[in-house]
């Protein structure tokens, strides 16, 4: 949102001052702003008149949040399929919902869709807003966006919570910027603060060094997405149902900027898709050397796994980045993870503590995955691995 100056402006000179870009100038002694704004804000704190506003803040301030009722869960839809990580935030959205006395809500968009309903009202959803059209066949900045607007200028939610995952990315922060008000970014775990009863978003920040948790007191709704795998899929109990409140759609073919062409798979292998993996074969440094992750492979064949990596074997070049599972990697929750030369150092385990199963293989019967694992091997990995897949074939020939 871009910052401007009010004519309640004394031309005192402390955003001069203030601004760390030297973006501010005082021409007739009035501040303006230049196009070296980053728009980080240190002018609106440092004046003593508050003459410095973001665009829209005042209209978005003036807002009565009492309006604002219930937690939302943007659904999204792959080849006809829920994906995971909405039902996931839906049974995190119970949690909020409930502690908050509001009711849960499912938005799905799309076309030919309303077959869907069943599983999110089985997921623990209190009402579908349904919106279909064949416009909205598939993702689309444009048509998405401009839907969820409408629904919130309609519904008022409290609270909207996304996936963060290309589309959520892609979405959330254009339906913030449009609505005016803030986004948490890939979050980690969601709560709600004691004091004000707000939903607490927390994520990491500065590279992963720090967990910061972030309020939203000013604006509505409160909206974050959410790193899938994070949090489980509920229990489906399909003698639930709810509100099924179907949504005219207002988009327009031409409303759509862009064409789809065709899609362009870059990665079709099992990383692709690691969040959403039952069962994960994981390489540390411990593997050794590139060509090992054979003996991972091998095992991740048989067992229909996808392959995962720590951070020292990304950065030592043996797997690629989209591999690497934890703080600064992807976030996963398979039923088994299989973690092999691993040590078990917190930013890794921050990525699959939630996994069902841990199984870890490490020569040093002292390393800590031992005592995060279920279950331990100790020894060599390039020993047991093929000892292991042998038994796995066998059982499944
Ligand atoms: P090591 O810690 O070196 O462990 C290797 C293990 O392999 C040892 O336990 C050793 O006993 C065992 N071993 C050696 N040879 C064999 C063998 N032949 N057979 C069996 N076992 C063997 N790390 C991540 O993984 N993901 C992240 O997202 C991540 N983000 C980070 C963010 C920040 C801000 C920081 C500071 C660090 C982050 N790290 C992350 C790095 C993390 O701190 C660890 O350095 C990293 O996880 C270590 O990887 P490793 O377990 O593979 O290697």
């Amino acid at each position: 949102m871009a910052v401007l100056v009010t004519e309640e402006c004394i031309g005192c000179g402390a955003c001069q001052s203030a601004c760390p870009f030297g973006a501010i100038e005082m021409p007739e002694d009035k501040a303006c702003i230049t196009d070296s704004c980053t728009q980080c804000g240190a002018c609106i704190d440092s004046c003593p008149v508050q003459a410095i506003v973001r665009q829209g803040e005042s209209k978005a301030v003036s807002m009565d949040k009492n309006e604002y009722k219930n937690v939302w869960v943007y659904i999204e839809v792959s080849e006809g399929k829920l994906r995971n990580v909405g039902l996931e935030l839906l049974a995190e959205g119970r949690k909020l919902a409930d502690a908050m006395g509001q009711k849960l809500a499912g938005v799905l968009i799309g076309d030919n869709v309303e077959g869907l309903t069943k599983e999110i009202f089985a997921a623990g959803a209190d009402t579908v807003y349904l919106v279909q059209a064949p416009e909205l066949a598939r993702y689309s900045t444009d048509g998405y966006s401009a839907v969820i607007v409408d629904l919130i200028k309609s519904y008022k939610p409290s609270v909207i919570l996304l996936g963060a995952t290309n589309d959520g990315r892609d979405l959330g922060p254009r339906v913030a910027c449009r609505v005016g008000t803030g986004l948490t970014a890939d979050c980690t775990g969601l709560g709600i603060d004691e004091a004000t009863g707000l939903v607490a978003w927390t994520r990491p920040a500065f590279g992963g060094n720090i967990m910061a948790t972030i309020l939203c007191p000013d604006h509505r709704p409160q909206m974050g997405t959410v790193r899938p795998s994070v949090f489980k899929r509920p229990v489906p109990d399909y003698a639930k149902s709810g509100e099924l409140i179907r949504v005219p759609s207002k988009v327009k073919a031409e409303d759509i900027r862009t064409e789809f062409l065709k899609l362009l798979q870059v990665c079709t292998g099992p990383a692709c898709n690691l969040e959403e993996a039952e069962i994960i074969v994981s390489g540390g440094r411990g593997v050794g050397k590139p060509e090992n992750f054979c003996y991972l492979e091998d095992l991740a064949n048989v067992l229909g796994a996808s392959i995962g990596a720590s951070r020292a074997a990304v950065d030592a070049g043996w797997k690629p980045q989209m591999h690497q599972i934890g703080q600064t990697g992807k976030t996963v929750g398979p039923r088994i993870y299989i973690a092999c030369g691993i040590s078990g150092a917190i930013q890794h385990l921050a990525g699959m503590s939630s996994s069902d199963i841990i199984i870890a293989i490490n020569k040093d019967p002292d390393a800590p995955i031992f005592k995060m694992a279920d279950y331990g091997i100790v020894g060599d990995l390039c020993e047991v691995l093929p000892v292991l897949t042998e038994k796995f074939r066998k059982i499944k020939a």
